[in-house]
């Protein structure tokens, strides 16, 4: 039986997928799950999100781990690899194989897209057994709206919410959705704090909780840093990586972003002194309630107009 890690009064984490250096979106992401733990005298840990290998880089955990560290965003427990996992992740498959939750999909991308673009529950009753198909979900608890800490009441589309959902690929990985929800569980985690490029996700995530009895953390979304909109920064659109040797220009603008500017007394070339600051009047009523947020990367630094809603 898995059984979570002891309740504390709040958990929270920053779980980094290991395809890249962080850059200044992920700084944020990291800032603020770092702040909303700590202003409210949480735990906060750090989770390297490494299932799917195909997109992790060599050492790219490490140069993370150093990097949170120079940003002084330190963790409060052992790190966790998800690549070291697997084991809990297939118990929770097992069990939803026993309890036919799950079945096998041979479908193809290309079929769904021709199928309109959602998945249709075509195979839920093919009784397919190869074991290089797919897992689905059969998909019992659709969320169809909840609320978020920050964005408010988000809404989902119906062919969303009702979505057989993939569980296992083809290629034989554990979806983000399952370890994920696996993950959190359990390290017991109470709030979730990350980008907004999550918020779709938060649904299924929400979902499967109930699917599988866990009890569901609270969710907060932080507006994404995009480049133009509907692009994020990205490691794919070549956003720099944030500079570990000088942290605090990065910093600083990325508690900007999330609505703290630091008294004149603050130094604002100590990255301690200004996440002592920040944990302090941190607040979420600060940050914008917006998905995105345009940010521009120049010479002289990060440049952006926040106006909180
Ligand atoms: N590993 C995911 C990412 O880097 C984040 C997962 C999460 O915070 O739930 O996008
Ligand atoms: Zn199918």
């Amino acid at each position: 039986m898995l059984t979570p890690l002891s309740l504390g009064s709040y958990r929270g984490r920053f779980a980094p997928s290991p395809s890249g250096p962080l850059h200044f979106g992920s700084i944020i992401a990291a800032t603020a799950s770092y702040l909303d733990a700590k202003h409210h005298q949480g735990i906060w840990l750090v989770r390297m999100e490494d299932i799917d290998t195909p997109r992790v880089v060599a050492g790219a955990d490490t140069d993370i781990l150093k990097t949170l560290e120079a940003f002084g965003l330190e963790w409060d427990e052992s790190v966790v690899w998800q690549s070291k996992r697997h084991t809990f992740y297939q118990e929770v498959l097992d069990s939803l194989t026993q309890n036919q939750q799950v079945y096998a999909c041979q479908c193809t991308r290309k079929q769904i897209k021709q199928r309109g673009g959602f998945y249709d529950g075509h195979c839920r009753d093919l009784k397919l057994c190869n074991q290089s198909h797919a897992l689905r979900i059969k998909q019992c608890f659709p969320i169809h709206s909840f609320e978020d800490g920050i964005q408010g009441q988000v809404h989902c589309s119906d062919h969303l919410a009702c979505e057989d959902y993939i569980v296992k690929r083809s290629d034989g990985l554990y979806a983000y959705q399952l370890v994920v929800v696996v993950d959190d569980y359990l390290q017991n985690i109470t709030h979730v704090v990350r980008g907004a490029d999550l918020l779709e996700p938060t649904a299924r995530q929400i979902s499967l909780f109930q699917q599988l009895n866990y009890p569901i953390p609270h969710y907060a979304h932080v507006p994404l840093a995009v480049q133009k909109p509907g692009f994020k920064l990205s490691k794919q659109n070549h956003a720099p990586a944030v500079d570990k040797n000088n942290p605090a220009p990065a910093l600083l603008a990325a508690l900007q972003f999330l609505g703290i500017e630091p008294d004149n007394h603050i130094n604002v070339n100590n990255v301690k002194e200004l996440l002592n600051f920040a944990t302090k009047v941190y607040s979420r009523d600060k940050i914008a309630k917006t998905p995105e947020i345009v940010v521009k990367l120049s010479e002289a630094g990060y440049q952006f107009t926040v106006s909180a809603s």
